[in-house]
């Protein structure tokens, strides 16, 4: 082919690719522009997760009569004059793109009347073309209308993920702008249902109520410091509060959302070691800085910026989230890098030597007739140091007591076994469901009285598309509204569990966006619903209940590990013991 410049339709439709990659992309522009026009109050309404419709409203400034036509034209903006404006933009908006790119690929209806003009009116644009224009009756403000997107672009269209994934994008998306202007009213509508309605008040907390549940923001950390001209403030949850993955550490600069790994890697940092492995923690951290300061011109859809001095900016969130961490929280004395894990609440006398007479080592065999001591191991064996070793029965064992309300002591023929109850019972539960779930016997037990459950308003569209399993699992769960939820049965092996932090641990499992094969979600939640359930560390346990939680994991089929793959059991032989005495 010979070299030739692109047709304008053609143009049109690569740039549109650019800004708009999915209905949250197109959400996010309008958003911005609402804001940017200072509206007070913002109404969103989705049809078919976006794809069918998107129509924001305003009350902000509106459009000039004069400036509609233009306003869809590429590069037409009334938000930057000069080169050197980039220098210091305060609006979200300034490339004058959104509205062209949209239009590009969709059918638009846009209605607006600017303050102060007696008439208002309304243009449609389809596929980038004006199809209609004329003046109506309006009150100030816009609305404007985003139907059938990538009518026109097969191949973008192919590629949208399913409709649950692109609501709980677009759920994401406008709680976190919820998030960073408390002082603006959010209305976000599903199919004719409200998704999410909060802010207005100026009270960030109250936003946070909102998004993350009473019970959460409760809990959570307000986040405030300066440092070298970049103030922060925010949220953050302390560190038992945590997600699976980073995407619920949201930051802000200047009023826009942004993408940055590595100040969500300051967020993360600032916790050090409060931390499990694998956790992170949730929360929205706003810096406000100089505009010159920060460069918002490097991304097409502005999702990253640049700061002029990176490591003021990563110091100030660092410092920021940590000093509200050792305000809010007191780093506990157990956590200290190095220090072993102590019992967290109750102080439990530790008596286990006393209450099983005075055990020489030696003794063990003749406790336990028939059972030779092995091969003395030098280290304590860890499951999963030796792979053979993993999916070996336990010996029966004698209970010898608790230690720490953390971990029960036995004697077996081999010598001692240090039991971590929780990850024991969380062997024992997972497998017991699991026997029931492969007999499809799991039984379900109706609730006295059905339970409604509030779950964070980016878990309603996962949880929902679970339904189906969740029933499948034995629980009765139906949608209720909003973020409601109403648990009427659960399965029996949980039936004494708390409805609520049982169904959200699930929500906590379906993280927004991942859709992994059908048998592993089920497996997760199994797996999920079993660590709700079982007992805690620091959980003082009655002599009869440590009986059974024994006696029920000496019956498991894989004793050894806990369902993520810990170890739920220490062993220490009698010839270690010997050998560490001396006494060999
Ligand atoms: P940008 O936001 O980068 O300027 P857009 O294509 O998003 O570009 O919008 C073009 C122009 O249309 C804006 O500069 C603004 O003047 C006007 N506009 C768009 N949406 C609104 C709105 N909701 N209220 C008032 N004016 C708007
Ligand atoms: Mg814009």
């Amino acid at each position: 082919m010979p070299i030739q410049i692109l047709p304008p339709d053609v143009t049109a439709q690569i740039a549109a690719g650019e800004v708009v990659e999915r209905p949250a992309s197109v959400v996010k522009e309008l958003l911005e522009n609402a804001l940017d026009a200072g509206a007070r109050t913002i109404t969103i309404e989705i049809e078919g997760g976006g794809r069918r419709l998107i129509r924001i409203a305003d009350d902000g400034s509106g459009i000039p009569a004069a400036e509609v036509e233009l306003a869809f034209a590429r590069h037409a903006t009334s938000k930057l004059r000069r080169a050197d404006d980039l220098d210091h933009i305060t609006t979200l908006g300034f490339r004058g793109e959104a509205l062209a790119s949209i239009a590009a690929v969709a059918h638009v209806t846009l209605t607006t009347a600017a303050r102060g003009e007696a008439m208002g009116t309304r243009v449609r644009v389809v596929g980038g073309e004006l199809v209609s224009h004329e003046r109506i009756g309006a009150p100030a403000g816009t609305i404007i209308t985003v139907e059938n997107l990538f009518f026109n672009v097969p191949a973008r269209f192919k590629f949208l993920k399913a409709e649950t994934t692109e609501r709980s994008h677009i759920d994401g998306l406008v709680t976190r702008y919820a998030l960073a202007y408390p002082d603006r009213r959010f209305r976000l509508v599903h199919d004719g249902r409200k998704a999410f309605e909060g802010g207005g008040t100026g009270s960030l907390y109250d936003v946070a109520i909102e998004v993350y549940g009473l019970d959460t923001a409760r809990e959570m950390l307000r986040v405030h410091g300066e440092h070298q001209g970049i103030t922060v403030s925010g949220y953050v949850t302390p560190p038992h509060i945590t997600r699976a993955n980073r995407g619920q550490i949201t930051l802000f600069v200047n009023g826009r959302w942004i993408q940055d790994q590595r100040l969500t890697h300051a967020v993360v940092q600032a916790y050090h070691t409060l931390l499990q492995v694998g956790r992170y923690p949730m929360g929205v951290v706003l810096m406000a800085l100089p505009p010159e300061d920060v460069d918002v011109n490097i991304h097409p859809t502005k999702a990253e910026v640049r700061f002029r001095d990176g490591d003021s900016a990563f110091s100030a969130v660092q410092k920021a989230v940590r000093g509200a961490l050792i305000s809010g929280a007191p780093i506990p004395e157990a956590q200290a890098p190095g220090t072993p894990v102590t019992a967290p609440r109750a102080a439990v006398p530790w008596s286990p030597w006393q209450a099983a007479d005075d055990v020489p080592p030696a003794a063990f065999q003749a406790r336990f007739p028939g059972g030779g001591p092995a091969e003395p191991p030098l280290v304590p064996e860890a499951p999963g140091e030796d792979g053979g070793r993993l999916g070996e029965r336990l010996p029966i064992l004698r209970l010898i007591g608790q230690v720490g309300a953390t971990y029960l002591i036995a004697e077996g023929p081999e010598g001692l076994y240090l039991i971590d109850q929780h990850a024991a019972h969380e062997r024992v539960l997972y497998e017991q469901f699991m026997a029931e779930r492969g007999q499809h016997e799991v039984s379900s037990q109706a609730l006295l009285e059905a339970v409604a459950v509030e779950v964070p308003p980016d878990r309603v569209a996962p949880l929902e598309t679970q339904l189906p399993l969740l029933n499948a699992l034995g629980f009765t769960v139906e949608h209720f509204g909003g973020h409601s939820f109403l648990v009427r049965a659960m399965p029996a092996a949980f039936a004494r569990q708390d409805p609520a932090a049982l169904l959200n641990a699930i929500a906590d499992e379906l993280e927004t966006g991942r859709a992994p094969l059908e048998r592993e979600v089920e497996r997760r939640l199994i797996v999920r619903v079993c660590k709700q359930a079982a007992v805690k560390a620091g959980q003082v346990l009655t002599a009869a209940e440590m009986q059974e939680l024994l006696t029920r994991l000496e019956a498991c089929q894989s004793p050894r590990t806990c369902p993520h793959g810990r170890p739920t059991v220490i062993h220490f032989s009698a010839g270690r013991l010997a050998h560490e005495f001396g006494r060999t």
